[in-house]
């Protein structure tokens, strides 16, 4: 498989530089071929403005959507991004690395996703009316293709259990498992999360980097999280609210999204 690894961490000698070092190695020893987007190493600019489209004219109003899907449209979209988006059709795996800051991805990352996911190519895809709502959720531009997260965290497991107090850990990264990854088409793996890293010693490092090679073995093999796709039927459109009697009665929340057996239970996550 064709594997592009976008990489999110300002230092090279980083538990996350060690680890994305290992995935790659293992994944190579697989016979998959690697391409890494490293941002920091590229001076990545993760900021949303005009220089973004140098067409728009200078007195125009500045609306990024519409700036986006005009651009993208024209073929217009500066070099940095297009040469994102071609890895990104290439690479039948995406896999974003980074340390959780702020129960979320750095902001240099973000700041790739806002880029490069331009209108026409990541969403605005397909018929939009009061019958469909496009193609997205499981369809688009990146459908048929698999995507993960490789994450690490200060906290402890137990932190972001069911209980935790920071959250449990899948809610905290639904919006970038479902809203950045699924919401183009990627059908999304289990996150690799490794926790409590912050004072790792090298046996602690040893455990977590087999395990990260064990999913890297198994990255063409692993079930995908059963989101509901929302052209599958389970939406009501234009309202795009689950339907009446599916989910568990009286149930809220993200694990609606989810479907079939085990879906209101934790543990997508594969725990490092
Ligand atoms: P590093 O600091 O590079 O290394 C971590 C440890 O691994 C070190 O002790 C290092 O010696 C050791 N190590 C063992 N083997 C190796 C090896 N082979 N190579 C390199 N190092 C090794 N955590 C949360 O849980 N939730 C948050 O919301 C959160 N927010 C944060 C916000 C900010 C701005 C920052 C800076 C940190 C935050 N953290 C949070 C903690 C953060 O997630 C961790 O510090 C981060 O995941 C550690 O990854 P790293 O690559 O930076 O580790």
């Amino acid at each position: 498989m064709k594997v592009l690894l976008v990489f999110a961490h300002p230092e090279p000698r980083s538990l996350n530089g060690a680890l994305r070092d290992v995935a790659i190695r293992e994944l190579e020893a697989q016979g998959h071929e690697v391409r890494v987007s490293d941002l920091y190493a590229d001076g990545w600019k993760s900021e949303v403005d005009r220089a973004d489209f140098p067409v728009l004219a200078p007195d125009a109003r500045f609306r990024p959507a519409a700036a986006s899907g005009e651009a993208f449209v024209a073929d217009a979209l500066t070099e940095d991004v297009k040469a994102e988006q071609e890895k990104l059709l290439w690479a039948d795996v995406l896999i974003l690395q980074f340390p959780l800051w702020w129960f979320t991805m750095p902001a240099i990352l973000k700041g790739w996703v806002d880029r490069v996911y331009a209108y026409g190519f990541a969403y605005g895809v397909g018929e939009h009316s009061d019958r469909r709502w496009g193609d997205r959720y499981g369809e688009g531009t990146l459908a048929g293709k698999r995507a993960m997260l490789i994450v690490t965290a200060g906290g402890w497991e137990e932190h972001y259990s069911a209980r935790g107090i920071n959250g449990p850990i899948d809610d905290l990264l639904f919006p970038i498992n479902h809203g950045i990854l699924y919401y183009p088409g990627y059908d999304v793996l289990p996150p690799f999360v490794a926790y409590r890293v912050d004072r790792l010693d090298d046996a602690g490092f040893e455990a977590v980097a087999e395990q990260l090679r064990e999913r890297m073995r198994t990255l063409g093999s692993t079930p995908s999280i059963p989101y509901r796709r929302q052209n599958g039927g389970d939406y009501l459109i234009p309202s795009m609210q689950l339907r009446p009697g599916l989910g568990d009665p009286g149930a809220t929340g993200l694990a609606l999204h989810l479907n079939g057996a085990g879906a209101a239970g934790p543990g997508w996550v594969d725990e490092a």
